[in-house]
């Protein structure tokens, strides 16, 4: 049987709590690994540099897309730039783990451009009017950043299709969320595509 790890992308509008579920799902689950991104931008009260992402100046990250040290990178919405260190991410899948990207979904959808097996999934809450309201509740961002991210909604919305699965995250969904996407990760795991070694391997003993 092949034996490999998942590429496993979960993107999703602000306020789908797709930071929280990643975070829950890794700690209860050593079979998924996580890669720390890089950003440009300022930490948030209470988010640790190495941690949470490796926080950069704009210039060096501009050196390590030079250098091709980005696995996938992007300029979000609030102009800052977003990405998965080659390095952070070659870390997890050589340790054999399944690898888990939390990633806007331009990132999204550039991995599935260059790992066509990747499995991407979006986290959706129930509807926009909850968006609005759980990204209202944070009280972590300026007026102006929220309305930018609600408006991203849309772009996000737009590639649906290309994402392989939906996820909703309900109020209070976190547990549920993360049951869905083990399960999605373990169907994914004996899709035929990914074992087309089995008639060799049935047929030799
Ligand atoms: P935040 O500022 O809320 O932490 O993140 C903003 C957006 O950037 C989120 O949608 C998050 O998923 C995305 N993001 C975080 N890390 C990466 C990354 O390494 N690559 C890409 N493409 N997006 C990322």
């Amino acid at each position: 049987m092949e034996n490999k790890g998942l590429l496993v992308v979960i993107s999703g509008p602000a306020g789908s709590g797709k930071g929280t579920v990643t975070k829950k799902m890794l700690k209860e689950s050593d079979s998924f690994g996580y890669s720390v991104s890089a950003t440009t931008r300022e930490p948030r009260p209470g988010e640790v540099d190495g941690v949470d992402y490796h926080f950069i100046t704009r210039e060096d990250f501009e050196q390590k897309i030079e250098k091709g040290e980005m696995l996938e990178y992007t300029l979000f919405c609030n102009n800052q730039f977003y990405g998965t260190l080659l390095s952070e991410a070659m870390r997890v899948i050589e340790s054999g783990k399944d690898l888990l990207l939390e990633i806007e979904v331009e990132g999204g959808l550039n991995v599935k451009r260059l790992y066509p097996d990747a499995v991407l999934i979006m986290l959706l809450p129930p509807s926009f009017s909850v968006q609005e309201a759980r990204l209202r509740g944070r009280g972590t961002e300026e007026e102006e950043n929220i309305l930018a991210r609600l408006a991203r909604a849309h772009e996000e919305l737009a590639v649906l299709d290309r994402y392989d699965y939906i996820v909703y995250n309900e109020d209070n969904g976190v547990d549920a969320c993360i049951a869905e996407i083990r399960n999605i990760v373990r169907a994914e795991k004996l899709a035929t595509k990914r074992h087309s070694d089995v008639p060799a391997q049935y047929f030799s003993h």
